[in-house]
């Protein structure tokens, strides 16, 4: 059998929010009040990500919150309206390896080419901090213009805010060209909230210890699942099948590159907790699952992978 690590010795998965925005850059709520309004909705971890400076900080200290330092940088592609790569970073706490300070300012830039790029992950990379490549569909991007970057650990599969105002990076486009392309890059829902209603409504389920190091080395690993909503609690391949578990759903959509597909569906006006499916490990390198709830929010497994990276 093998078990998805998200899965595996589970004590209690943490809630986490990885992106989002306050006063310090272009969001609307107060940093304080952006931490209390997580910890009113059950988050045990929270990244304040805001364009361009850096935080370590916790601005409401008398909340129980894990803050996971980090910020959000983007550089400007040719040619006009929005295109653009932007990328979430978060890293070890101060003592522990980060080479940012406290509300460090970072500089935009117009770029060329891919290297460029490279260039500014490369420095957040040497300086402790793991990468996310963000909402590429609001971003304006093709494949083959993120493809190439090196040391993303994860990509947004959901992101609330481009969801909401634009009803785009809303369900994993990208995410199985990469994973065929062999890349063992992870999906994350994020919130990216600017507005305070924007909060909260996409999250990760982490497989960790509740501190920062081990926060950030079990999203390294992949030890998580990403929802707006339904839980997921088992995701597991077993004599040529896959199974998974979860909260009441309505549908659940097995994905991987080539067939075959399945969704497994509830009777009208029912519910399911669990599916299955056959799966050929010679035709396929992965499989993953996403799961939907009766109000349409997904939930979304990482993949399984069915070799060692090479
Ligand atoms: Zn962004
Ligand atoms: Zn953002």
């Amino acid at each position: 059998m093998i078990r998805h690590s998200a899965f595996v010795d589970v004590n209690k998965h943490l809630k986490g929010g990885l992106h989002c925005h306050t006063t310090r850059s272009d969001g609307r709520g107060e940093p304080d009040d952006v931490i209390r309004l997580h910890v009113e909705n059950g988050y045990d971890f929270l990244a304040l990500t805001d364009h361009r400076i850096y935080n370590f900080k916790n601005f409401a200290p008398d909340v129980n919150i894990t803050i996971i330092p980090g910020m959000e940088m983007d550089r400007s592609l040719p040619r006009g309206g929005i295109h653009c790569h932007h990328i979430v970073s978060i890293g070890p706490e101060k003592d522990k390896g980060n080479g940012f300070e406290q509300a460090q300012r970072f500089p935009t830039a117009k770029i060329e080419t891919p290297e460029e790029c490279q260039e500014m992950l490369d420095m957040l990379h040497e300086n402790g901090n793991m990468t996310i490549y963000c909402h590429p569909e609001w971003s304006g991007v093709l494949l083959e213009e993120f493809e190439p970057l090196k040391g993303n650990f994860a990509m947004e599969i959901w992101n609330s805010g481009c969801a909401i105002e634009d009803g785009v990076d809303t369900n994993a486009l990208y995410w199985d060209d990469m994973l065929d392309k062999g890349h063992r890059i992870w999906g994350v829902a994020t919130d990216d909230g600017h507005q305070m209603y924007q909060h909260c409504n996409g999250w990760v389920m982490v497989n960790s210890e509740n501190n920062v190091s081990a926060i950030l080395d079990a999203l390294k690993e992949g030890k998580f699942y990403s929802s707006c909503g339904p839980e997921i609690y088992d995701f597991y391949v077993e004599d040529s099948k896959a199974y998974i578990k979860c909260s009441e759903v309505v549908q659940i959509q097995f994905v991987h590159k080539r067939a075959p597909y399945r969704l497994v569906k509830a009777a009208e006006g029912e519910t399911i907790t669990e599916g299955s499916i056959n799966v050929y490990t010679g035709s396929t390198e992965y499989i993953r699952a996403v799961v939907t709830d009766a109000q349409g929010r997904r939930a979304w497994t990482n993949p399984l992978f069915f070799k060692d990276p090479q």
